[in-house]
């Protein structure tokens, strides 16, 4: 178990705004430069393109205000199938 190189794509940023406080830390950690803040003090996405999945924004985020979705790969698999785990682990390249 040495190298994951896990890759996952992203599907979509969720910010929930009643929950961003505005505090820029999740542009400021964003090493894609995807987010930046609105006009209204919230953050939202730009750039989802340039999104690499890395989650560092889910993770700082103190309001825990982002949710990143993502294909292939995360550890849970949203239907449950053992099956669905095995595929998107091989079809990682
Ligand atoms: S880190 Fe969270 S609370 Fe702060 S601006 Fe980003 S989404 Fe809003
Ligand atoms: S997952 Fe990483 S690259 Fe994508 S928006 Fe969050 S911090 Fe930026």
């Amino acid at each position: 178990m040495g190298k994951k190189i896990k890759k996952e794509k992203v599907k979509a940023i969720v910010i929930r705004k009643d929950f961003c406080k505005g505090c820029g830390i999740c542009v400021a950690f964003c090493p894609g430069h995807v987010l930046e803040m609105g006009e209204d003090d919230k953050a939202f996405v730009k750039n989802i393109e340039a999104c690499t999945a890395c989650r560092l924004c889910e993770m700082r985020c103190p309001d825990l205000a982002i949710e990143l979705h993502t294909e292939a790969g995360g550890s849970d698999t949203a239907d449950g199938s053992e099956e669905g785990r095995m595929e998107s682990v091989e079809q990682r390249a």
